[in-house]
């Protein structure tokens, strides 16, 4: 293999579920546990132990609780600023509990406050028609939708209660801490306002979930915006990473190891994406449901516990090719049926 397209992770070691490394002077990467296949998330603290902004913070549930007491037990951390990079349980589950026991605000983008506030509040809620009628149209089982409906709200039991109020955080800001400036770039596809932070001094990009060095993040359609093209909106957002990140950033990811050659990665990311929409174009010369292209677009198998996420994923392609003018769709007894133009 050409070792040119090749990332380089520069750090051997890897922090345990629950622990703390420093990996660069006031650097420190903390692990977390999740209880899913995906089974840990990087959390980032930058500066001095005691005056400290920690960006992302776990997901709500007793492990995490556990960790997170057993390291401000250990060690002097006082935060000064929580900063969530997007609004998906892993990344925002422990905020409202760290921005409590602290005393202060939490930072993050109005999209992704506001959107995790309504999930939130759908707990224990009555599930909407049009939910129900989005997954049959992508052609789910009785059962499979059975299985969705009793599985409804679990969004809210993963996040500790939200603060009230927050600080805003939006594309093009310089804020500032531990002795460095940092650019806020937002990004799209992946939820609805996603922020990564950059100091170009430093040469340090903070990515959240829009640049993983060997998962692809999840772009989905949801029931609520059915007619969404979050994958073109990625795509484009992979760009303008690319515009502005350098080539030799050191990139801090949430789930992996912190890698460099973020060009790299970017461009891998962005042809996985074409690929998949030009074997899809060719798939679509016989009509298709959405649950029928799951072959071409996925290497593992769909099953259960997947089965929303590749739904939401085979619609994000299926959306962008109409929206490209490739694809059309149309209905047949409720169920869509999409087709090569
Ligand atoms: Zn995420």
């Amino acid at each position: 293999m050409n070792t040119d397209t090749r990332l380089v992770f520069p750090y051997e070691d890897v922090p345990k579920n629950g622990t703390m490394l420093e990996i660069e002077n006031n650097v420190r990467w903390i692990r977390m546990p999740l209880p899913m296949s995906l089974n840990h998330i990087n959390l980032w603290l930058i500066g001095e132990l005691n005056q400290s902004t920690l960006i992302d913070t776990g997901m709500y549930y007793e492990d995490v609780k556990n960790a997170w007491n057993d390291i401000l037990g250990e060690s002097d951390i006082k935060l000064e600023n929580i900063i969530v990079t997007h609004m998906h349980p892993d990344h925002i589950g422990m905020a409202g509990w760290l921005s409590r026991h602290f005393q202060i605000p939490l930072s993050m983008s109005r999209g992704e406050y506001y959107q995790c506030r309504v999930l939130a509040s759908d707990t224990g809620d009555r599930v909407p028609e049009e939910a129900i009628n989005f997954y049959k149209n992508a052609g789910l089982t009785d059962n499979q939708i059975d299985a969705y409906v009793k599985r409804f709200g679990f969004f809210g039991s993963m996040i500790s209660t939200l603060p009230d109020s927050y600080k805003r955080l939006k594309n093009g800001d310089s804020i500032s801490f531990a002795n460095t400036d940092w650019s806020i770039i937002d990004g799209y596809g992946h939820s609805p306002e996603h922020i990564c932070l950059y100091s170009n001094e430093k040469k340090l990009l903070i990515a959240g979930d829009q640049l993983l060095p060997t998962i692809t993040s999840n772009v989905g359609v949801f029931p609520t915006e059915p007619y969404a093209n979050p994958l073109e909106d990625w795509l484009d957002s992979c760009k303008k990473l690319k515009d502005i990140v350098s080539e030799d950033a050191l990139v801090l990811p949430s789930h992996g190891r912190p890698f460099l050659g973020a060009h790299k990665r970017l461009d891998a990311i962005i042809n996985h994406h074409e690929t998949a929409l030009t074997k899809l174009h060719n798939l679509l010369a016989e009509p298709m449901r959405s649950v029928d292209t799951f072959e071409v677009l996925f290497k593992r198998e769909i099953d259960d516990t997947n089965l929303l996420m590749a739904t939401g994923e085979s619609l994000a392609h299926l959306n962008c090719l109409i929206e490209r003018g490739l694809a059309k769709k149309y209905f047949k007894k409720n169920v869509a049926y999409y087709e090569q133009v």
